[in-house]
């Protein structure tokens, strides 16, 4: 695609978007009266004007029936999980058996290794890139610790080769083979959090189990953002949160994924809570667990309702469109960015993309990093009513969502850069 680089030809480009009318589903941040330009839903997606609404309705349910709304009411709370499942496992590329939400991403991350992460005297070491996000290294080290290994020999860590930012893929496989049946499982991020890389989660998936290694991926970054056919790519399990790009409030409620193949295995050792019990015999409060079948199983408490409605809001508005085209947005609108920067870049050698110029190998995200006087640069943008994100040392991560940034969003964006 060949693109301009003026105002005229960004909104051209707004005027011909056939998403554009979503940006008005969404409350936009205000800087100074006008629209903040918000390049932060990586972080925390904007919110739904329907979200209220969504929540309002259980707010009602609970005001009008009490404990009788598990049962009564427009959407009853016994099955409030089931709603979100169709549209989930279309977002994720997945059967609805392989889906549920439930829990928060890192105690979701927890539980799916207590089933995945099985490690033995021989079979005991995790890949996972280097860099991951923090709340996944924690995890993953105080895994390996509970199974008494030591996270120095067993956690394996994937670099970029000296000069690179990103990993390649051949270099994440050929790790992968040399560590080989000491390898029990894979578990890395689906889009890198902080490079904005978009891992290639069939090569690995396959390299992985080709080495009789679990992969499971952490798929913050990447759900509602590209999209992953978790089912079809074979992965084992995965799991990702709801306040990024699924835009459904903070601390909202995270997503499971387990491969049908594991749907039915009662042998893989669970934490289990009565939420995961076969749902027929669920209050007839007797011992001996018996768990509902796919990804269901996993579930342990009752469902978070206020923060489910809130993910429903926004699970309608993304079904309505649907991930690729969403994804076909994405693409332009990031791409777009990337040609505005190189441009500016002309002139001046202060700033350079670390994330993939390839739009297969990234989702909406670029991670500029800033050679000079980041942090300065970055104040004078959140002056200016930019919201992005500053990570140290020296990194800006911005992200045109395209369900509610626009083409002027990232002219704008850029003519500021151009100023500071
Ligand atoms: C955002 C994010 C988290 C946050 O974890 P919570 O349990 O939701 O607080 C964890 N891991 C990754 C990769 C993330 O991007």
């Amino acid at each position: 695609m060949t693109y301009e680089s003026n105002i005229d030809y960004a909104r051209k480009l707004d005027e011909l978007d056939p998403l554009k009318e979503y940006r008005n589903k969404f409350y936009i941040p205000q800087h100074q009266g006008k629209d903040s330009i918000y390049f932060t839903g990586n972080s925390l997606g904007l919110q739904p004007k329907s979200t209220s609404t969504y929540l309002q309705e259980e707010l009602e349910s609970w005001k009008q029936h009490g404990v009788e709304g598990h049962f009564e009411g427009k959407r009853p709370w016994f099955h409030y999980h089931k709603f979100s499942k169709e549209v989930l496992a279309k977002i994720m590329g997945a059967k609805p058996i392989e889906v549920v939400a439930m829990n928060n991403l890192t105690s979701n991350l927890h539980f799916m290794m207590v089933s995945f992460y099985r490690p033995n005297a021989q079979r005991y070491k995790i890949i996972t890139e280097k860099g991951a996000f923090p709340s996944d290294q924690y995890a993953l080290e105080s895994q390996i610790k509970f199974h008494g290994f030591n996270p120095e020999e067993a956690l394996v860590e994937l670099k970029p080769r000296k000069g690179e930012h990103t990993l390649r893929t051949e270099d994440i496989i050929a790790k992968i083979s040399e560590v080989g049946d000491e390898l029990s499982l894979v578990m890395m991020g689906g889009v890198q959090y902080y490079t904005g890389q978009y891992f290639d989660i069939k090569s690995i998936t396959k390299a992985g189990q080709n080495v009789g290694a679990m992969v499971g991926f952490d798929l913050a970054h990447a759900a509602g953002n590209v999209p992953v056919n978790l089912h079809s790519n074979e992965v084992d399990f995965a799991v990702w949160c709801s306040y990024k790009y699924l835009n459904s409030g903070p601390g909202g409620v995270s997503g499971i994924f387990i491969h049908e193949k594991h749907a039915n295995n009662t042998d893989l050792p669970r934490f289990a809570g009565w939420w995961g019990h076969d749902e027929e015999q669920r209050f007839f409060m007797k011992k001996g667990f018996i768990p509902m079948k796919g990804a269901d199983g996993w579930q342990l408490s009752n469902v978070n309702v206020l923060t489910s409605a809130a993910h429903l809001a926004s699970l309608e508005i993304i079904d309505k469109i649907g991930i690729d085209s969403l994804r076909k947005k994405s693409i332009i609108l990031t791409g777009y960015l990337e040609y505005l920067l190189n441009k500016l870049n002309l002139d001046r050698k202060v700033l350079e993309i670390i994330t993939p110029s390839n739009p297969e190998e990234r989702g909406c995200q670029l991670s500029l990093l800033v050679n000079k006087n980041g942090k300065q640069i970055f104040d004078k943008l959140t002056q200016q009513g930019v919201v992005a994100d500053w990570r140290e040392p020296n990194v800006i991560r911005i992200a045109p969502v395209p369900l509610y940034n626009t083409f002027e969003d990232v002219y704008r964006f850029v003519d500021i850069l151009k100023s500071t």
